[in-house]
């Protein structure tokens, strides 16, 4: 086991885990398998465990203790079902950063040979096609052709002073498709001077990162930023938090990131927004990379109580408590099944406010809660939250 993927404050964490277990009351994946060892207290045990064996006293003494690969492969099915929420590293009482634990631990695995097949295609598939769905990357605009009177230069200029990164998500999945939609709509109406990147977007990283694949990733973050640069944009805007949370992390870069309604709600500060009032009630779900990992919490309901004629009701869990709808961590593509589990205790969870629509603001959470209720037969209204704001815009 390859300890240079930990940080030395990593190492300490792990030693620091007390093994109160106080994360299980809170794992998503715990409450639904039950089993010791998919829990953080139980990961973390685990890791100590080989850690011991290779570089404990006994193995000073006697030499390292070879990992037995059944341990390896028991091991790799536990880390790799998570959906890194983040709700363990906030309620640890010593503090332990866990998400960033396990996003260090599967670069672990990875050297180790012990991943998910299924990410080693989606590797191939990001580093030849540049985004997450196997499509041509010329074909990431495809959504700017359902809108009525299109301007010509179709979003796309040579220079301006915002880029808009729309996200492999939203660019290929039609049933986010609306975000893209409304949210240039809204900032057309505003007057703000953006462009898109068109086919020289490339996906940010993230699915590459969250597998264990950081290196693999660089080559897609040096392409980013340079094509950003070449537009003589100062700003960023982000509609995927996944996308906004691997800038902030991984991109380093002197650029000003905003999320979407960190963006919307300045927007509605300057008066350039306005709404008409239109009753509806709603409940919002806070998407965990941008809510526990980014700490937006606010804007999303600064922007909701700003709006005339909105009923705003809270989820039971919601904040800092909110529970991840299964889509995060690349669980769908390893275990469907358990993603869904989560998806439809989510579901659960909305319909019990008695809200008309949940809304979001993440492609990635709106894809996953939608399709869930689709093949539930439920019929649950989401939005993301630019198409409510253009909705009631004046
Ligand atoms: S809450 Fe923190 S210290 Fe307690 S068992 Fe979980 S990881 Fe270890
Ligand atoms: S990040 Fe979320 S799913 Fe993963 S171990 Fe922690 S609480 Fe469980």
């Amino acid at each position: 086991m390859d300890l240079s993927k930990f940080s030395p404050k990593q190492l300490l964490e792990i030693d620091a885990c007390t093994r109160c277990g106080e994360c299980l009351r809170f794992c998503p994946i715990y409450s639904q398998k039950g089993e010791e060892g998919i829990n953080p207290r139980g990961k973390i045990q685990a890791i100590k465990k080989f850690i011991r064996a290779q570089y404990g006293l006994l193995a000073k003494l006697f030499g390292p203790r070879k990992l037995s690969e059944e341990d390896l492969k028991k091991f790799s099915e536990m880390v790799y079902r998570c959906t890194l929420c983040g709700e363990c590293g906030l309620q640890c009482p010593v503090s332990i950063d866990s998400r960033s634990l396990w996003l260090g631990l599967k670069e672990v695995l990875v050297d180790l040979g012990h991943y998910p097949q299924e990410l080693e295609s989606m590797k191939r598939n990001v580093l030849k096609d540049h985004n997450i769905s196997r499509q041509d990357n010329a074909q990431r605009m495809d959504w700017l052709e359902s809108i009525a009177g299109l301007p010509d230069h179709r979003y796309h200029k040579e220079r301006a002073e915002v880029v808009y990164f729309i996200g492999c998500v939203a660019a290929y999945f039609p049933m986010a498709h609306k975000i893209p939609q409304s949210f240039v709509r809204i900032l057309e109406r505003t007057g703000v001077d953006f462009t898109l990147l068109g086919g020289e977007e490339w996906c940010c990283g993230f699915p590459l990162i969250g597998a264990g694949f950081r290196k693999e990733a660089q080559e897609l973050i040096r392409h980013n930023i340079e094509g950003v640069k070449a537009k003589g944009a100062r700003s960023i805007i982000f509609s995927c938090p996944s996308c906004y949370h691997t800038w902030h992390e991984d991109y380093h870069t002197d650029l000003k990131l905003f999320d979407s309604t960190q963006f919307i709600l300045n927007l509605i500060r300057e008066g350039k927004i306005q709404f008409e009032e239109k009753k509806i009630r709603v409940t919002y779900h806070d998407p965990c990379d941008l809510g526990r990992a980014s700490g937006i919490y606010e804007a999303p309901r600064a922007i909701l109580r700003s709006m005339p004629g909105v009923e705003f009701i809270e989820l039971a869990n919601h904040g800092e408590r909110c529970k991840c709808c299964g889509g995060g961590g690349l669980l769908e593509m390893i275990d469907p099944e358990l993603s869904a589990a989560l998806a439809r205790e989510k579901i659960k969870e909305i319909q019990a406010t008695g809200a008309e629509l949940v809304i979001t603001s993440c492609q990635q959470c709106v894809r996953t809660i939608l399709s869930t209720a689709r093949r539930m037969k439920i019929p649950l209204k989401t939005s993301y939250i630019t198409e409510l704001v253009l909705k009631h815009m004046r």
